[in-house]
């Protein structure tokens, strides 16, 4: 397990985009114009999801390359769901000819009625697989649900699969997105007594749309706390003041979490730059 003594100075915080492949051109400018946008940040890396909203494995490649070309370093997001090995075997060879050395890790979600699971069932299978396909080439990243996994029986069964996972060799995680600081300390505090320390990055979802907000938590099972939800649906079509409470709301729960010690932030930039800038500014 890749591990870091607790009692290690800490390392410097980890701070990550996420972007999604565009769909279209116009889409694909956007993406350009916001990473342009967020290259001051200096982030450590830009990370490009794969198969969520349809988006297929050439999508994820030319986006994780255009980012390259802007200056990112890149972690492509690989899934095993609905995968043969030798699918996997040449999607990683393709990452390794662009040089790419970081990767998130992830089982994915089979859209319904789209046949079988593949041979690698689970996250856990699929870093096995990487770490025995190309050793160590790869810095790999999983997904951490600090508010439990949609599909988990138990807060304690998703724990030990989480653990699984981090032993087959993930380098560390990046949480699903939460409103609720304390949910994050939990899980970092249970991962550590079962001898995980490898950083886990909370995922960071800005707020500037109050329906796509509510309609992505329900499907994820991240938990909107009522308060801001009775705020956020107060605003009614006032998006300023949506994304002025958002920035309020966010900012104070960036801050608790580094405060607390969590090591970097990961923020799903939904393709737009300015709900981050503005946080990052506000965190300065
Ligand atoms: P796993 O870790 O395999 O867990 C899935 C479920 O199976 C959990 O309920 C777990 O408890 C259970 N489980 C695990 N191992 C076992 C076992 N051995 N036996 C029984 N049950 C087990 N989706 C996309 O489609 N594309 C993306 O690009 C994408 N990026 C993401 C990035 C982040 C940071 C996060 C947090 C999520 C992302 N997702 C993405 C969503 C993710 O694919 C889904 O949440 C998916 O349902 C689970 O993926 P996982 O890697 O967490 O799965």
């Amino acid at each position: 397990m890749s591990s870091q003594p607790s009692s290690s100075p800490r390392a410097a915080p980890v701070y990550s985009l996420e972007f999604f492949p565009p769909r279209d051109v116009a889409a694909q400018e956007r993406l350009v114009r916001a990473a342009k946008q967020l290259l001051p940040l200096g982030a450590d890396f830009a990370s490009v999801t794969f198969g969520a909203g349809g988006s297929t494995r050439a999508g994820t490649l030319s986006a994780a390359e255009m980012l390259q070309r802007l200056g990112y370093d890149v972690a492509p997001h690989i899934s095993c769901v609905g995968s043969t090995p030798d699918d996997l075997r040449s999607v990683l060879a393709t990452y390794r000819e662009h040089g790419i050395r970081r990767l998130v890790a992830l089982r994915g979600d089979m859209p319904s009625g789209m046949g079988e699971m593949g041979e690698l069932r689970y996250a856990s299978d699929l870093v096995a697989f990487i770490r025995r396909e190309t050793g160590d080439w790869f810095n790999i990243e999983v997904a951490a649900y600090p508010e439990m996994h949609p599909q988990g029986q138990t807060p304690e069964q998703d724990l030990d699969h989480f653990v699984r996972k981090m032993q087959a060799g993930a380098n560390g995680a990046i949480t699903q997105y939460f409103f609720n600081a304390d949910a994050y300390f939990d899980l970092v505090e249970r991962a550590a007594a079962r001898g995980v320390t490898a950083p886990i990055v909370p995922g960071i979802m800005p707020i500037t749309n109050f329906s796509q907000l509510a309609r992505f938590s329900d499907m994820c099972g991240a938990e909107i706390p009522r308060w801001i939800r009775l705020r956020l649906a107060a605003f009614g079509d006032d998006r300023a003041s949506i994304r002025a409470f958002g920035l309020d709301v966010v900012t104070a729960l960036c801050r608790r979490l580094l405060e607390g010690g969590a090591p970097g932030l990961h923020f799903y930039t939904m393709n737009q730059a300015e709900s981050v800038l503005g946080i990052w500014k506000a965190l300065k």
